[in-house]
């Protein structure tokens, strides 16, 4: 009998844990503008990051991932849960209740990658300025030390220091993107989020940047939570993955058992759409059918019901909760053990 759990994976070593979050955006409705219901955008997750690791999360558009990211840097005020960032010298921090003075100290150690390496990169600023004013901002060095250290950074992501007073114009989307990764380390953060960082990059370039993001890791200790909706990506940078789908985990396992064995139908028709440089075999796609669905009205019961083409009676009934159903792995489904689903080599 597999266990049930409202939680998450047993981690030693966290860096960053994510307990019951929530990010809800009320409904109103009437003159009086009433509360007449919620989005849940994020709906009670937990996920734990080790130090020096990289939880992948991955989901169609519209699942929640970003609004989780944002959520977990205070960007966005959660509805309920805690965020605790275990910090080396002042022990474990709530960034979910911090104070102000707390939250800037922990938003040094937690940064952010975004997506659009063109759009997050200010056209006015120098590469100088842009990788230096976290330093300055944050009064840790002033002058020639802040040119010194945005020389160090720029060759640490594989730029040239002498092109540090140029303009983003002048460079390409995956040195924009290099630009981007090099500010996100000005301050030495031990967390880096990065959100869909190669999506807008062409596939020549996503993997150079996957292979910086990977370098780094292994020089700087760093944990990643690495946002992506292509699982083909997330399976090359990631130590663990969790799937979400309308706010919720549905999914979370180590990357080689849920890419091998997934225990979600959801995890199976995403695996069976990454595409495999094999001619000689043919591979079985799962369409998904329908969209995803609105999470300001979502289906009863689970989720994913439907769309899901092993889907019982039961299924839009009862809501089925997270379980461990193999050691370390866990999925939110009625049958995933009563169901062979296959992983990504078998379709
Ligand atoms: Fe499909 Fe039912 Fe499992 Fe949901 S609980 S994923 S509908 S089989």
């Amino acid at each position: 009998m597999s266990m049930v759990l409202n939680a998450k994976p047993r981690v030693d070593n966290p860096v960053l844990e994510i307990l019951h979050l929530k990010k809800y955006y009320p409904i109103t409705a009437g003159l009086l503008k009433r509360t007449v219901g919620y989005v849940k955008a994020v709906d009670d997750v937990s996920l734990t990051i080790p130090i020096g690791k990289t939880l992948g999360l991955v989901g169609e558009s519209g699942s929640g991932k970003t609004t989780l990211a944002h959520t977990v840097m205070r960007g966005l005020e959660p509805t309920g849960g805690m965020v605790i960032f275990h910090d080396q010298e002042r022990g474990p921090l709530d960034v979910a209740h911090a104070d102000p003075e707390t939250l800037r100290h922990v938003r040094r150690n937690m940064q952010m990658v975004f997506q659009d390496p063109y759009a997050s990169l200010n056209p006015r600023m120098t590469v100088l300025d842009i990788v230096g004013e976290p330093l300055e901002v944050n009064h840790i060095a002033r002058g020639k030390a802040v040119q010194d250290r945005v020389a160090e950074l720029l060759e640490l992501v594989g730029l040239r220091p002498e092109y540090m007073r140029r303009f983003p114009h002048a460079f390409s989307g995956g040195q924009r993107q290099r630009i981007g990764v090099a500010r996100a380390l000005a301050l030495n953060p031990r967390l880096v989020l990065a959100d869909e960082p190669t999506s807008a990059l062409d596939v020549s370039i996503q993997a150079q940047t996957l292979n910086l993001l990977k370098d780094l890791q292994a020089r700087l200790n760093l944990s990643y939570l690495f946002i992506s909706h292509d699982l083909g990506v997330v399976e090359h940078v990631s130590d663990i993955v969790a799937v979400m789908y309308v706010g919720r985990v549905v999914e979370i396992g180590s990357t080689r058992a849920l890419y091998q064995k997934p225990q979600h139908p959801y995890t199976e028709a995403l695996l069976s759409s990454i595409p495999r440089p094999d001619p000689t075999r043919k591979k079985r796609r799962i369409a998904i059918a329908g969209e995803i669905p609105d999470p300001a009205n979502p289906p009863s019961g689970c989720y994913f019901h439907p769309r899901c083409p092993y889907a019982q009676p039961v299924c839009s009934r009862e809501t089925p909760p997270l379980r461990e159903i193999q050691p370390g792995q866990f999925a939110a489904c009625h049958f995933s053990e009563a169901l062979d689903l296959k992983g990504v080599n078998d379709i």
